[in-house]
């Protein structure tokens, strides 16, 4: 039997790299609670992702969370988001007690539809979260107009979008946040791990505080923050991993032009449009697999995981469609998610990947 492959696979520095940067702290004891990697990566990060300010989290989902809060929207409110999307974009406004507003995507990018955002507007509107999914760039010009004429506040799940940037600015620098996962699955990790970007220097100190369980002093506990620091072996994994990262994008670019070419040539699949102005990460080989193909997307993921080719389907279901939902948003009219849903399929894409392994997924999928 063939090793499994799967979707995608850790980018780590070598053992030798790590243990060595993880020795000091056994003469400090200091493990977490903002220590001095921790602010070593807030910086190194804003350089990198060419942000105004920055804030690390322990994961993306909790910097999500914690950026909403900060925002104090009443209880209720609602936001316009994408559900093409991972659980946690949604997950992430329910469990701040507000309404998610599903807004349809376009199937050129799968990106929310920026056409489609106004007509969702209410009185109790407060925000708009779209997602740059698989690190596609939103419309973040018309996205702005509308929240400015609004007055709205913007928040980005550009969890997939470490390092991209669009017309020359790092894609963390638009909207009011954007947020970032480092997640071990991520084109960056830090084993777990995320963080807030954003421009007013206010929010640092109120996330620094939320994230500290809203303790302002040793006598001072003036908001109901969570847990959501960073420790310090994930600040140094990050702080080890970013270094390799002009490597690790070279390794996909090289990965993601051999899919791409092949791909071209199978009948009945199409790749996602790509936007002008825009650098790519290669964190993701997403395809679409169309009506005309030879295959349906199941048959596809099928036949690779007969052959120990583990493809994901993100984002099937959507998130409206889940479970714990229970059909709250049956009705809603999210046409172009539905059907992009059920035609889309993630191939393995990770550093390391070996362009004789794509030869054979290829095969497979033509076969
Ligand atoms: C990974 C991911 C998150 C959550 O990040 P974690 O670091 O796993 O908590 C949020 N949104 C999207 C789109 C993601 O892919």
């Amino acid at each position: 039997m063939d090793k499994k492959i799967l979707v995608t696979k850790s980018s780590m520095p070598s053992y030798e790299e790590y243990i060595e940067a993880i020795k000091p702290l056994w003469e400090t004891h200091w493990l977490t609670n903002m220590g001095v990697y921790h602010a070593e990566l807030e910086k190194q990060l804003k350089d990198y992702l060419d942000v105004p300010d920055l804030s690390l989290m322990v994961n993306g989902h909790m910097a999500l969370e914690m950026t909403i809060q900060m925002m104090g929207f009443p209880e209720g409110a609602e936001i316009i988001t994408t559900p093409f999307t991972f659980i946690s974009t949604t997950h992430a406004i329910v469990r701040n007690r507000l309404k998610p507003i599903f807004c349809d995507i376009k199937l050129s990018d799968g990106t929310i539809d920026e056409s489609k955002i106004e007509e969702l507007i209410t009185e109790k509107t407060v925000a708009i979260i779209p997602v740059h999914v698989y690190g596609n760039v939103c419309n973040v010009e018309e996205i702005q107009r509308i929240a400015d004429k609004y007055d709205l506040k913007v928040i980005y799940d550009a969890a997939h979008a470490f390092g991209i940037q669009y017309r020359g600015r790092g894609i963390g620098s638009y909207g009011d946040a954007s947020i970032f996962s480092f997640h071990a699955t991520k084109v960056f990790n830090t084993i777990e791990g995320g963080a807030v970007s954003f421009s007013n220097h206010k929010y640092y100190k109120k996330l620094y505080n939320l994230k500290n369980f809203g303790i302002q002093n040793e006598e001072l506990v003036n908001a109901v923050g969570a847990n959501a620091k960073m420790n310090e072996f994930c600040a140094i994994m990050g702080l080890c991993n970013l270094k390799h990262m002009t490597k690790v994008f070279k390794n996909r670019q090289k990965l993601y032009e051999f899919y791409r070419e092949e791909i071209g040539k199978i009948q009945g699949i199409r790749l996602f449009e790509e936007k002008a102005y825009t650098t790519k990460n290669f964190a993701y080989f997403p395809i679409i697999i169309q009506e005309d193909c030879c295959k349906t997307r199941d048959e596809i993921y099928d036949v690779l995981k007969e052959n120990n080719i583990h493809a994901r389907k993100y984002f099937y279901p959507l998130t409206a469609d889940q479970a714990c939902f229970r059909n709250q948003y049956k009705n809603v009219n999210i046409h172009n998610a539905r059907k992009l849903s059920k035609q889309i399929l993630v191939l393995p894409m990770y550093e390391g990947l070996e362009i004789e392994q794509i030869k054979n997924i290829m095969n497979i999928i033509r076969g």
